[in-house]
């Protein structure tokens, strides 16, 4: 298999190194040159976690050997994860919640970012070069902390992390200022998450950055490295086959996915799994008041001229989600008009896509969004109702099943991603379900465990007696110089 660059077919690499530099040297996105073959259904009904995520990825990763694949696997997906499902599914009244955040920082990018150093170093191993992998990362959140966990003290390996300096959770900025291990930096940005991303995008071509590298790869370890993306195709077919074992559906029966979208990674890896013939009906795209991709998804035109909103559930403030290219590039087969569509929303903040091509983007993905309010109030209800508790990004598409179940009155099973676990957004979540909530992030997890009778989850509880390691600010201007120093500092001979 190979991968070429969303913008420009000539552009062909191998997945390794597709993971080793994230982003193609034109600024477009990686995607299989071929066709994805299909699984077959033995291998992945009734099989472990790990069996599963060794044949997806042997088609999607298929540069790699079975062996740097299976160690990979067993370094990733270990005792960790405080399930030995890894990601488990659990039934609630209206439907399945696939619980994403087992992992040790309690979020879904726990999945991909406990093996992309793994698949990294192997890469780097065939290469046999002695360079420093410099890994620079813009989170909204919680890709932040599952990145500082994955890469420390990773062999050949450095970390940067980029942050908006208001735009990320109490928790969230604690568990990265408090990031353990010598080869890793966090930064806080003034400026929004798509700032960040913006700035270790332009980071990757400036030719200061690049000067300044003697013995140093770049590379990215956000939802645009096929690193990231392709072990998330893995819970898709894990979580089917769970139905499929307890009998809730027949093999080959459909499904649809509820996925609460801010970068479009997840639910693009949900796409990629229905090209690898996983039965999947519908693909529900959840937005919060950010709903940039609700609209795109109705009406063809992607348009950032809106107002950016602060929300509950920060890890879906965003304006330009970077894997909806992938998605033009396959729906389109078409290099240059992914590569227009990205210039015009470059150059005047906007693009639509024609009639037909959306007409079938429609015919497997159905937009809704959800306000502040209504996710309160799904956090709240479930709660009451059911007595389980939910985080405001797996609210909103909770909120966003029940939405696609009216309107169509769809009764297939519906799976919702949980994306992350209620404890990284404490406060939040307890002031859905109680009147009274602390002012101490801490305090407000011991309520929520004794309301809800769950425990804190250990890498949460443990933050409040780390010391904070770091405390940077930038202004947003100031990044491709602050990365050239940084990469000035890595670089040896
Ligand atoms: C990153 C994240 C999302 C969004 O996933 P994308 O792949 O960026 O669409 C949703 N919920 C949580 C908790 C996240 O951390």
């Amino acid at each position: 298999m190979r991968y070429q660059s969303t913008r420009n077919h000539s552009i062909s690499v191998t997945p390794q190194e597709a993971v080793l530099h994230g982003l193609a040297e034109d600024g477009g996105l990686f995607v299989p040159s071929e066709p994805l073959p299909l699984l077959k259904s033995e291998d992945y009904l009734n099989k472990s976690y790990q069996d599963t995520a060794q044949n997806v990825l042997s088609i999607l990763l298929d540069g790699y050997s079975k062996d740097e694949l299976h160690r990979s696997i067993t370094s990733a997906y270990d005792t960790r994860f405080n399930s030995t499902d890894i990601v488990p599914l659990t039934k609630v009244s209206d439907g399945w919640l696939m619980e994403l955040w087992h992992g040790p920082t309690s979020a879904f990018k726990d999945i991909a970012l406990t093996i992309l150093p793994h698949l990294l170093s192997e890469a780097y191993g065939e290469k046999g070069r002695d360079d420093t992998i410099a890994i620079l990362t813009a989170t909204s959140g919680d890709t932040g902390k599952a990145a500082l966990s994955g890469f420390a003290d990773v062999p050949h390996t450095a970390i940067t992390i980029f942050y908006p300096s208001d735009g990320v959770s109490e928790i969230q900025k604690l568990q990265m200022q408090t990031s353990r291990g010598n080869n890793v930096m966090v930064v806080a940005v003034r400026g929004n998450f798509d700032d960040c991303q913006r700035m270790v995008k332009e980071a990757c071509r400036s030719k200061a950055v690049l000067n300044a590298c003697h013995h140093v790869t770049i590379s990215s370890a956000n939802s645009i490295n096929i690193g990231r993306l392709a072990p998330q195709v893995v819970y898709y077919f894990t979580s089917y086959s769970k139905l499929v074992s307890n009998g809730t559906i027949q093999a080959g029966d459909p499904v649809n996915f509820v996925v609460p979208t801010g970068n479009f990674g997840d639910i693009l890896a949900g796409y990629l799994a229905k090209q690898m013939g996983l039965p999947v009906k519908r693909l529900i795209c959840a937005s919060n008041s950010n709903h940039v991709l609700t609209d795109f998804l109705n009406t063809g035109t992607y348009s950032v001229h809106r107002p950016f909103h602060l929300t509950m559930s920060p890890s879906m403030d965003i304006l330009i989600s970077s894997n909806l290219e992938r998605l033009l590039y396959f729906e389109s087969k078409d290099d240059s008009f992914a590569a227009s569509c990205m210039e015009q929303l470059k150059n005047e903040g906007s693009y639509t896509i024609p009639e037909d091509m959306l007409k079938n983007i429609r015919s497997i993905f159905s937009g809704y969004w959800t306000d502040e309010e209504s996710c309160r109030k799904e956090i709240r209800t479930l709660f009451e109702n059911e007595h389980v508790l939910i985080d405001p990004h797996t609210a909103v598409a909770y909120h966003a099943m029940h939405e696609y179940q009216k309107e169509t009155g769809d009764q297939i099973p519906c799976i919702v991603l949980s994306t992350a676990s209620p404890y990284k957004f404490a406060k939040d979540v307890l002031s859905c379900i109680s009147s009274q909530v602390p002012e101490d992030p801490f305090a407000a997890m011991q309520k929520l465990s004794s309301l809800s009778n769950t425990e804190i989850p250990a890498g949460l509880a443990e933050l409040k007696d780390l010391p904070i390691r770091f405390h940077t600010v930038i202004e947003n201007q100031d990044g491709i110089s602050f990365i050239t120093k940084r990469m000035e500092e890595l670089s040896h001979d």
